[in-house]
């Protein structure tokens, strides 16, 4: 587990803040009729001219520069020519490369009109990541921030996805330690400034259970009800913790 240089921390920021802008640039591309792979050609162009490179192309093969996960989709789907619908929620997930740091995010967009109960499965998400955020306090430890979480999701009706988690990020774009979103408080590593997490909650209207497609990437609830993924990274200051994907000037999460 490497603990962050004030220095570090603000080469991770930067990495973060590109991100955070893209994700920012992408969200008024989503609506009917938009085509994934068009959404996820735009991204790779941002990136690209912001100096950074895009972090999931090719990462173990991985066509794309964001991962495009429509509706009963969790994670890691493949951005296609099908175009959006009304009423289809798509979550991307966007890492970069910016002078060797990373930056990781993921929200979940809605497509015109879209039922009210998906929507609370949204809105719910945001809320578990920001109840995992506040537990990320120095002292505490790592199943805290995932026991906030499961506790705001179960207690709202829906599951968490085990197969899949959070993670340390610095230098690399997976490191040191796994943050479920499910666990006991009280246990696990114990939380330090300068640790740096990725802090993903992918919340499921059904059950938890999730299977991977015939393509290897795409990762669908066994039930194919909704699936929500919302990621910030999230570094530990001695004023506490610090989003550094989110911007100043951008609207407060829906
Ligand atoms: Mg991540």
């Amino acid at each position: 587990m490497h603990l962050k240089s004030p220095k570090e921390i603000q080469a991770l920021a930067e990495s973060n803040r590109l991100v955070a802008e893209v994700m920012q640039g992408v969200k008024h591309l989503i609506d009917v009729g938009a085509i994934p792979k068009e959404i996820d050609r735009w991204v790779e162009k941002a990136i690209r001219e912001r100096g950074g490179t895009p972090a999931f192309k090719g990462y173990r093969g991985f066509p794309a520069s964001v991962c495009f996960s429509v509706n009963e989709k969790v994670v890691h789907g493949i951005p296609d020519h099908t175009p959006l619908r009304d009423g289809d929620i798509c979550s991307l997930d966007i890492g970069v490369l910016y002078e060797g740091f990373y930056g990781d995010m993921a929200r979940t967009y809605p497509v015109g009109n879209v039922q009210p109960e998906i929507l609370k499965l949204i809105r719910v998400a945001h809320e578990s990541l920001d109840d995992g955020i506040r537990a990320f306090q120095d002292g505490n430890r790592l199943h805290d921030i995932s026991a906030a979480v499961q506790a705001r999701a179960e207690s709202a009706g829906y599951s968490v996805v085990r197969d899949f988690v959070g993670h340390g990020i610095g230098r690399n774009l997976h490191e040191d330690p796994q943050v479920p979103n499910f666990g006991r408080s009280g246990t696990g590593v114990r939380l330090r400034v300068g640790l740096a997490l990725a802090i993903e909650p992918m919340l499921n209207l059904g059950t938890h259970e999730v299977e991977v497609l015939d393509d290897n990437w795409t990762v669908v609830t066994r039930d194919r009800k909704a699936s929500v993924h919302v990621e910030d990274t999230v570094v530990l200051t001695e004023e506490g913790p610090k989003i550094l994907t989110r911007l100043p000037e951008a609207a407060p999460v829906a």
